[in-house]
């Protein structure tokens, strides 16, 4: 068997022209051009190409970014009055602060400090609670994209099993309380799982998030398993690689996301979709669109 490849890049471009949709409409309707701030602390090279690229995915939707650059020595008190100003700015309707913060910063602290309803990225203990609850909220980028790929490839989750290997605030979890919102059967498996290759081998759906370059080896998937590749490593060849073997597993799977190409663009476009539901007035409902299928034979 041969994979079907889940286009990340067809994909994010159809959720991106749904966003830049969603903008024109609310521009026309309301007078509202959505607006996200992204805070960057320091000058760690990948987040800046992060920050960067979040910049111009605004742009080609008609969202407005600020993108506020602040140095390495910066304090953690600067940072949340820099955060409160933003939050008390209506004119901002997102704001995320891009990770890893520096050390001498607590980031638990500076998530809170960001107001849910402007927590596009959806990290803040409110909006991970309300996820929890089955209750609306902003659902983190990453595992909303994961889903949004499992489902654009047409796959039914209802009463299948999918096994998520990685506990992560920011990925694993997540995916597995949204898996599990469709009505998956989930196990979540972590550094502590015995035996994890016998219960990868039980998935119909396996996400890997864990941050190892090739981990997920083709003994690991069930013939015919939806494969969901989150992670991004660079190997010494300074090339991106994921966390699934991807030659081999492409020879089992159903279903295969690549790396790069994958998780990481939808991860960009969500945040989009995120920053203009967060800009709609209440009245204007959900504006997520559905999205076509993406999935190149
Ligand atoms: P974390 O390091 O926070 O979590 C990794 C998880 O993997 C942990 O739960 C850990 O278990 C588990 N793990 C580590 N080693 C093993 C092992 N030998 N067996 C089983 N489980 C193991 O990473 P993140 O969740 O933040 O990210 C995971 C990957 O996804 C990374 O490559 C990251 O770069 C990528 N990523 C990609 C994004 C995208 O947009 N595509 C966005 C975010 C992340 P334990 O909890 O026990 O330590």
């Amino acid at each position: 068997m041969s994979a079907k490849i889940i286009d990340g890049k067809i994909l994010a471009a159809e959720v991106k022209s749904c966003a830049a949709q969603a903008v024109r409409f609310l521009q026309e309707r309301y007078g509202i051009t959505p607006c996200l701030a992204v805070l960057l602390v320091g000058d760690d090279p990948a987040s800046q190409v992060y920050v960067r690229g979040k910049a111009n995915d605004c742009e080609a939707c008609g969202i407005e970014s600020r993108v506020i650059r602040l140095p390495a020595g910066t304090t953690q008190a600067e940072l949340l009055a820099r955060l409160g100003t933003l939050a008390a700015d209506s004119a901002v309707h997102g704001i995320l602060v891009q990770l890893p913060l520096p050390r001498h910063i607590d980031p638990a602290a500076v998530i809170e400090a960001i107001p849910p309803e402007k927590d596009v990225d959806g990290f803040t203990p409110v909006n991970a609670g309300r996820l929890l609850n089955g209750e609306p909220c902003f659902a983190p980028c990453t595992p909303a994209g994961c889903l949004r790929m499992i489902e654009a490839a047409g796959v039914d989750l209802d009463g299948k099993h999918a096994v998520v290997v990685g506990r992560s605030n920011i990925v694993g979890k997540p995916a597995a309380l949204l898996l599990m919102q469709k009505n998956a059967t989930v196990t979540v498996c972590h550094s502590h799982t015995r035996d994890l290759a016998a219960v990868c081998r039980t998935a119909d759906i396996l996400i890997a998030a864990v941050g190892k370059a090739r981990f997920i080896t083709a003994d690991m998937v069930k013939p015919g398993a939806v494969v969901i590749d989150v992670g991004i490593n660079r190997g010494a060849d300074g090339k991106l690689h994921g966390d699934v073997d991807f030659a081999p597993v492409s020879e089992i799977a159903s279903y295969i996301t690549p790396v790069p190409g994958g998780v990481g663009l939808m991860t960009r476009a969500m945040l989009m979709l995120n920053t203009v539901q967060a800009a709609a007035p209440k009245t204007a409902g959900d504006l997520g669109f559905s999205v076509k299928n993406p999935v190149r034979f």
